[in-house]
């Protein structure tokens, strides 16, 4: 942090991206302040064996360890942190970037997007007030809340099939409901899933509706064929809605450029938004990968790419002499970028 209390960086995620961009700024000397958010670790966090992340070998990982190494290697260079949610963004071009956290506001002179993506709702009837009594959108922390139970998985992707080889060893059934009679996720996947004796399939069916039970909780899911437009009722013990990820760009939605989904659009090659000193990286940008590695990857660029920018760039005077919150503190000076 510069005198005047204006962060050189500020990272907002705690996951892949914004905690290895973390450790790239945090050992170019930039002390990075992460808003890491409540629930840092993003999706890994909820992911149980990470295999194909490199450097484990033996067996991989667990998501929710492969994080908490990734942020003990950002606090080893000096990376501090706020775990919390930042909750307002005030993004310039070039200029001062205002970052709230509730009341408390952080001026940096770049900032990382690094807020990674949320899992998508079907948006049917009993699905939100279902949650959490049976219906659920991560498999990975609540399979084992359904041992003996059958269990619905919804989605035809890659996560549907990791969710449903999960929860299947606790489950006595599990049908994964896809809404095409073709499935999204990769060949390996589905097979592992097929192999699996507990596993069946059924499509092309929609959910209709999540019904409660007696007791408020899921009693059982109404689906629709989608060629006969026939419906019926599924009695089930739990439900799974496994069908991808929106982007967390509500902060920058309108600041920074967006495509019709809501990931950011930085430039082609690097990690820059159309805003000079706002760079974005991870879930939040990429449609296509989303992985550990590549989200990790991405905040790497987006780390090297603040690097650069503060070289380059001479403070503004707002950053120059303004203190935290605002106030102009007389006769202070401002840290020098380096040349
Ligand atoms: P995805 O590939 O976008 O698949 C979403 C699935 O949900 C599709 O089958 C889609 O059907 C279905 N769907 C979407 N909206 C729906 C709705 N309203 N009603 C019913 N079904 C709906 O998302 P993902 O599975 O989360 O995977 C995202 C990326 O992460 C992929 O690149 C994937 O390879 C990767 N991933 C990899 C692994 C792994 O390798 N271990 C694990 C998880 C994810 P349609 O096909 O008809 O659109």
């Amino acid at each position: 942090m510069s005198d005047n209390g204006t962060e050189r960086v500020i990272i907002i995620g705690g996951a892949a991206a914004g905690y290895t961009a973390a450790v790239y700024a945090a050992r170019a000397s930039l002390e990075p302040l992460v808003i890491e958010g409540f629930q840092w670790g993003g999706q890994l966090q909820n992911t149980t064996d990470v295999e194909n992340y490199p450097g484990f070998p033996d067996g991989g990982i667990m998501g929710p360890e492969l994080m908490v190494k990734f942020r003990e290697q950002a606090e080893r260079f000096g990376t501090r942190f706020i775990t919390d949610d930042a909750t307002r963004l005030e993004l310039s071009d070039g200029g001062v970037q205002r970052v709230w956290v509730n009341d408390d506001e952080y001026r940096a002179d770049a900032v990382i997007l690094a807020m990674g993506a949320e899992p998508k709702r079907l948006g049917v009837t009993g699905e939100m007030e279902l949650g959490g009594r049976g219906v659920s959108t991560c498999g990975v922390c609540d399979g084992a809340f359904f041992k003996g139970e059958d269990v619905l998985v919804i989605g035809g992707g890659d996560s549907a099939m990791e969710d449903s080889i999960f929860i299947s060893k606790f489950v006595d059934k599990l049908t994964i409901v896809n809404r095409r009679d073709e499935f999204r996720a990769s060949k390996i996947m589905l097979g592992r899933a097929k192999e699996i004796e507990n596993i069946d399939f059924k499509t092309p069916y929609t959910v209709d509706e999540f019904v409660a039970g007696d007791d408020g909780k899921l009693a059982s899911v109404r689906l629709r064929n989608a060629d006969s437009d026939q419906t019926e009722e599924v009695d089930v013990g739990g439900a799974f809605v496994a069908i991808g990820h929106t982007p967390r760009s509500e902060l920058v939605v309108g600041q920074v450029e967006t495509d019709e989904n809501g990931y950011v659009i930085t430039d082609a090659d690097s990690t820059k938004t159309k805003l000079a000193g706002v760079f974005a990286a991870g879930d939040l940008v990429d449609h296509t990968y989303r992985q550990a590695v590549t989200a990790a990857g991405t905040g790497c660029m987006s780390a090297l790419d603040a690097e650069w920018y503060l070289r380059d760039t001479a403070p503004s005077p707002e950053a120059h002499w303004a203190g935290k919150a605002g106030v102009a503190q007389e006769g202070e000076r401002a840290e020098t970028v380096e040349a």
